[in-house]
């Protein structure tokens, strides 16, 4: 049997997208619910797809195709290519997935020097008439003939020129048939041959073009930045409609709506429409339609037609519609309709309304919602209405926007902060002492590293926008000035961030607040009554705590206690302490740090009890807490010019106080006197000191050296005060009955002598808090798996751990034998555009080798402690697919920063909802 490829309105099925393309497939579904869609048929993908490998249509279609037109004419009462009373059809292109502009169309097919006349004769409007031929002949000319634009532009714009024609309306009768003379001309003689008259020829070399466009330059690029696999979407369909008209006068219009408002959600009628026009009006501005509310009052009984249309389209999709629609002397035809697209704020609450209203269930609704979409909920956006276009292009590090003043030093930055100014840090890259700046800042300008530098990484986790590697910015922190092209920011100059697209502008920008609605809080919590994983937060401060709990989080995953040493009150004590010489000075130190890590201990289990927070001791190596080498020997030849300059101001001094006709004032100002001189030695001593201890710190490849646990043996004084701190501040819990949830958690372990040894470490002090202060202290202990030897030997280090927690961002480095930040900057990108690599694995988990990594250590891990609780707290963590595979392999929590808590508990819910169709890729 012949295969079918033309199926009309009433026979297509709706539900076969792939098939019939999704505007072929709803103009089915429309027209079998009793909607008034103007008759026609859909010529299938199937078809396009042997057209393109046989390059030629298949053999029996036009046939079929005549067949379908003639039930068109009988439905119409019209003829296709009858001068009195002609059909006239559009044939538009449709694939399974939406690609807007992409692929071709044409209108009004069927026109030529006989049936325009019977155009005229219908609609009663000459000029119409040949408006609708010049544009005809246009259309088909460049899609299906191939004569470009410019050649009917040359001659349109020379006519208009002629007679003063500034718009396309002022256009007369006598113009416009010129006009179509002309073009009838240029097609001649660019194809050879004269414009085809006969109206099947037309209709067979328009359905051809429509196909071709499917592999068109600008269907294929499309496809591929969209990532549209042919599994997706193959070939497009041809759609071939009767055409309607919206301008046979004031009882026609037409119009497009949305059967909700697409930017609130509000469940209200939405949309614009022309009286007595063509959809081309409105493209073309020609005309300012009215908002369809208007149209209650103009035309009453199609108002009600229409309100009619929107809630048949709701009630039967379940689902919002955008839909375009047109008025042929007072009836209403719908011409399309799809699933509109909406900014997140209208698809919660949308999906939120649409479960009130008993249209769908609460899994339709969360499904409904894309998960990272709701980041644009969670964060200030720029004013979309803003024109201002942007001065430098960056990294998108950290998401939200910000203005403020440029300042170009953190202790400058917190100086004006504190006075309550707005400020932006701008920096080449930041290090961790310049963090009391970030706590300043609204948002972070970076000239070097990518999305994982120092700034993108603590901006993310504080919730600030950033904007990394702006290379077009040359950086002067000397000068204090920003160079871009040919503008210069001098510190105080007031600049905007996108932290979401990487631009940075001029002068200060509009924002729009978050909201975090009320709407979103159902959907949420609909999400936590569904997901299996639960998601909890990587915070540091009680801020960033607060900030999790607000947001949803079950507890704290990674408390990073780095963090809270390079606060400017604490990094001068731990500098003490990487500069003692013998364990006793650096009990000194310690013994300084103790009280105030216990007092943000305490504040974090306080703020979030009874959820459990999980405390990370000490991980990077020491070097990160002080200067560089080379920050600290500028340092050093700046001190010592001053030292030359003071000591001549005060041998100047001195000669001068023995001139007898010379009167020195007695308290002169430092660096005049002697205690400037005394200020400069111990600056220089503290800086030399500083020098050799760097050097000795010196590691060929720090991130694979002297860190995390190797740390906390070389110096378990250190742990034993961080671990002293931890248990004091659960035992002040105790007291103020505060029931806080502890896990205490080792960085780096690679063997379990190392887990052991800390854990020997934390039962010495566990002994002798619980004694100092009489209580029996319960909290668990657990180590992080970041290193492939521990993933090896996960069995052997679940007899220790009571948990564990995936560091994927280390574990992705080690997995890898690649450094994130040299891959990112240097190599990554490429391999991501050539294909090979799909993602940036530091940003969605590696699935197919991190990923089988976790699966096994899971399964060992549990193997030798049933229901070992296991979680993830690498960035990966806060990513949607990434939450699928952690579903997948039963890990218990995900674990990310703050901002993305919402996002990762709708993944969680998606997770849970679509587990049985997820496939590892
Ligand atoms: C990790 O390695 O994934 C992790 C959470 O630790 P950090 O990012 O602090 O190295
Ligand atoms: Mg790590």
């Amino acid at each position: 049997m012949a295969t079918k490829y033309v199926y009309s309105f009433q026979e297509g099925d709706g539900k076969n997208k792939k098939l019939l393309g999704g505007k072929g497939a709803n103009l089915c579904e429309m027209t079998q619910m009793g909607l008034n869609v103007p008759p026609g048929f859909v010529i299938s993908t199937e078809a396009c797809l042997r057209y393109l490998d046989d390059k030629a249509l298949p053999s029996e279609l036009m046939a079929d195709v005549r067949q379908h037109i003639q039930a068109l004419e009988k439905a119409t009462n019209k003829g296709f290519g009858d001068a009195n009373n002609p059909l006239l059809v559009s044939v538009r292109s449709g694939s399974a997935i939406s690609m807007p502009g992409m692929m071709d169309t044409v209108l009004n097919l069927g026109l030529n020097s006989q049936t325009l006349q019977g155009l005229i004769k219908h609609t009663n409007n000459e000029r119409f008439g040949y408006d609708s031929y010049r544009r005809f002949i246009q259309l088909f000319g460049k899609v299906a003939l191939g004569v470009p634009d410019e050649a009917f532009d040359e001659h349109f714009e020379a006519v208009k020129k002629r007679v003063w024609a500034k718009y396309d309306v002022a256009l007369g009768v006598p113009e416009l048939k010129e006009i179509c003379d002309l073009f009838l001309q240029v097609v001649r003689e660019r194809t050879g041959r004269p414009f085809p008259e006969d109206v099947f020829e037309q209709l067979e070399i328009a359905i051809q073009a429509v196909f071709n466009s499917w592999s068109g330059r600008r269907a294929v690029d499309y496809r591929r930045e969209f990532h549209i696999t042919p599994d997706m979407a193959n070939g497009t369909a041809v759609n071939i409609v009767t055409m309607v008209f919206g301008n046979m006068g004031n009882d026609s219009a037409t119009g497009v709506g949305f059967t909700r408002n697409p930017g609130t959600g509000e469940n209200q009628m939405y949309g614009e429409y022309l009286v007595n026009a063509q959809g081309e009006d409105v493209v073309a501005g020609i005309r300012t339609p009215k908002p369809v509310q208007d149209m209650e009052a103009e035309m009453p009984s199609m108002y009600q037609q229409l309100v009619e249309l929107r809630n048949k389209l709701e009630q039967h999709y379940r689902e919002v519609q955008d839909y375009e629609y047109t008025i042929e002397k007072g009836v209403l035809y719908c011409l399309q309709t799809r699933n509109a697209k909406m900014n997140a704020t209208a698809m919660v609450r949308t999906s939120v309304e649409m479960v009130q209203e008993g249209l769908i269930t609460q899994h339709q609704a969360l499904l409904r919602v894309n998960p990272e979409h709701l980041e644009q909920l969670l964060h200030p956006r720029l004013d979309p209405e803003r024109t201002a276009a942007p001065l430098a292009q960056g990294l998108p590090a950290s998401p939200g926007a910000a203005s403020g003043k440029c300042v170009f030093d953190a202790d400058h930055a917190e100086i004006l902060g504190r006075a309550g100014e707005k400020v932006i840090l701008v920096r080449e890259e930041t290090k961790p002492e310049d963090i009391h700046g970030f706590f300043a800042a609204q948002g972070i300008l970076t000239s070097r590293g990518g999305k994982t530098s120092h700034a993108a990484v603590v901006a993310r986790s504080m919730g600030k926008p950033c904007v990394a590697g702006a290379e077009g910015i040359h950086v002067d922190t000397r000068a204090r000035e920003a160079i871009i092209g040919d503008t210069v920011l001098h510190e105080g100059d007031i600049v905007t961030i996108d932290g979401s697209l990487g631009h940075v502008y001029l002068g200060a920008i509009p924002t729009i607040p978050p909201k975090f609605s009320e709407e979103l809080k159902t959907l949420l919590s609909w999400a936590d009554s569904v997901a299996q994983l639960k998601v909890m937060s990587n915070a540091d401060t009680p801020e960033a705590a607060a900030k999790a709990v607000e947001y949803g989080a079950m507890g704290i995953g990674l408390c990073r206690t780095e963090r809270m040493f390079n606060a400017s009150d604490r990094l001068p004590i731990v500098v003490e302490m990487i500069l003692a010489n013998t364990p006793k000075e650096r009990q000194v130190a310690l013994d300084r740090l103790l009280p105030i890590q216990r007092a943000d201990f305490y504040e974090l289990f306080k703020a979030m009890a009874p959820r459990p927070v999980t405390i990370r001791l000490l991980d990077p190596p020491m070097h990160e807490f002080l200067p560089t080498e080379s920050e600290l020997v500028e340092q050093l030849e700046h001190l010592r010019h001053l030292q030359t300059t003071v000591q001549g101001m005060s041998n100047l001094m001195s000669t001068l106080r023995l001139m007898s006709d010379v009167t020195v004032p007695q308290n002169l100002p430092a660096p005049f006197d002697l205690s400037g001189e005394d200020l400069i030695k111990q600056g220089l001593m503290k800086r030399e000191q500083m020098l050799r201890k760097v050097r000795e710190l010196y590691e060929v490849n720090p991130m694979l050296g002297h860190r995390g646990v190797r740390l906390g043996i070389t110096y378990p004084e250190i742990y034993a005060m961080q671990v002293r701190a931890i248990l004091e501040a659960a035992a002040d819990c105790m007291r103020d009955n505060v029931p806080a949830n502890v896990e205490v958690m080792v960085p780096q372990v690679v063997t379990l002598q190392e887990l052991r040894h800390v854990k020997q470490i934390v039962n010495d002090t566990q002994t002798e808090v619980e004694q100092q202060r009489g209580v029996k202290l319960n909290f668990k202990f657990g180590t992080m798996i970041e290193v492939v030897r521990a993933c090896m030997r996960a069995g052997q280090l679940a007899e220790i751990a009571e948990f564990f927690s995936f560091g994927t961002n280390d574990l992705t480095q080690a997995t890898f034998s690649f450094s994130r930040e040299d891959a990112e900057n240097k190599f990554l990108p490429l391999y991501i555009e050539h294909g090979l690599l799909r993602d940036n694995p530091f940003e969605v988990l590696d699935v197919n080798g991190v990923g089988q990594l976790m699966a096994m250590t899971v399964e060992w891990g549990r193997k030798n402690r049933a229901g070992l609780k296991v979680g993830i707290c690498g960035e990966q963590g806060g990513h949607p697919a990434s939450i699928r595979f952690c579903h997948h392999i039963d890990l218990d929590y995900v674990s990310c920063s703050p901002h993305r808590v919402p996002i990762a508990r709708l993944a969680a819910a998606h997770a849970k909802l679509l587990e049985d169709k997820y496939v590892v890729e």
